[in-house]
Order: C-alpha cells, then sequence, then structure tokens
C-alpha cells in the first residue's frame, strides 16, 4: 500500500529526532525496514485517528563523512521535497530565525509542497508568544509544540492528518 509520506526538515539541533521519537510515543508505531537507508529507525510507519503515513526524519539520513553542513540539508531539504507529501519544517523557539531557516524556507517556499511550519521547544504557554517571529519565513502560522514535553503534540497529528492527501 501506498501510504502519504510526512519528512520532518530543519537544521541540527532544532530537535527533528526528538520530535520523530515523540510522534512514536503517540502511538502504536512499527518501525519498518526501508531498502537502501542505512539507519531504518528514522523511518516509521504512524498511526493517528485511524490514518495511517510513513514518517521520516531527514536529520537521520546519514552525511558521507566530511560532508559540509550546507550541503547535508541542502540534500535533507531535496529528498524531503522530492519525497514527501507534507513537510514538517522544524525551526527553535528557544534560537529564533537563523540564517539556515531562512535558507531552507525559501526551498520550500519555492517547492510548492504542503508545509507545516513547526515551532519547536514551546515548553510552556510563555513561549507561545514568541513563535510569531517566525511568521517572516513566509510559511504560514507557525504551530507551537514541545517534542521534549510532549506539549501541543497531539494538537500537530491532528493538523498533520487534516493535511495528508
Ligand atoms: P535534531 O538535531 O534536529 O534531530 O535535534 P535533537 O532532537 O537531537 O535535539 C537537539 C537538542 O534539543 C537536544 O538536546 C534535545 O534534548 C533538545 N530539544 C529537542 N526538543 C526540545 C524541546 O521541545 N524543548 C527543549 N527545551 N529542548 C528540546
Amino acid at each position: 500500500m501506498n501510504l502519504p509520506t510526512v519528512a520532518i526538515v530543519g537544521r541540527p539541533n532544532v530537535g527533528k529526532s526528538s520530535l520523530f521519537n515523540r510522534f512514536l510515543h503517540r502511538q502504536l508505531a512499527v518501525v519498518h525496514e526501508t531498502p537502501g537507508v542505512t539507519r531504518d529507525r528514522n523511518y516509521a510507519m504512524c498511526e493517528w485517528a485511524g490514518r495511517e503515513f510513513r514518517l521520516i526524519d531527514t536529520g537521520g539520513l546519514v552525511p558521507e563523512s566530511g560532508e559540509l553542513m550546507d550541503r547535508l540539508i541542502y540534500e535533507q531539504t531535496e529528498f524531503a521535497v522530492r519525497e514527501a507529501d507534507l513537510v514538517l519544517f522544524l525551526v527553535d523557539t528557544h534560537v529564533g530565525v537563523d540564517q539556515i531557516d531562512e535558507q531552507i524556507a525559501r526551498r520550500l517556499r519555492e517547492s510548492g509542497k504542503p508545509i507545516i511550519l513547526v515551532a519547536n521547544k514551546a515548553d510552556s504557554e510563555q513561549h507561545d508568544l514568541e513563535v510569531f517571529s517566525f511568521l517572516r519565513l513566509g510559511l504560514g502560522d507557525p504551530v507551537p509544540v514541545s517534542a521534549t514535553v510532549g506539549r501541543l503534540v497531539g494538537d500537530l497529528l491532528d493538523m498533520v492528518i487534516a493535511r495528508l492527501p
């Protein structure tokens, strides 16, 4: 069966793998093997509210050793644009808009893919106002979540399901 694919993209340290793991805790997920992928734990089948999708943490795609960061991020973003039906673009509320975020945002806007801009590390309500600084990325309203605390992750999953093809 051809399941819709959701990819998590973003620069290092924004919390991609934390969110990936958090999604897996929220439902019975079976990590499944995908040929050609070195670390299959970066792919998982997820189910939420009766909808199934394939989740990919692009941060887990293994770089060639010595590869430049720019190149790595570029390749992960291209991979997501090519493979995903929906892209979760993660940014870090503690840091705000970073230059790399802007580069990724530009590419994602050009792609015309459905994007959810996810403002991670919004660990408490106190952070929810800060997420508006990400409006300038031009990808719509940022959605606050906290991958480590688990805050608002269910709401994000509801949005994911609503945006799947
Ligand atoms: P990745 O490089 O994008 O996959 O990021 P990681 O998932 O490895 O997280 C990078 C760092 O940010 C780790 O120290 C995490 O514990 C931390 N982190 C991730 N999500 C959150 C969050 O929601 N709140 C806070 N306070 N820290 C987080």
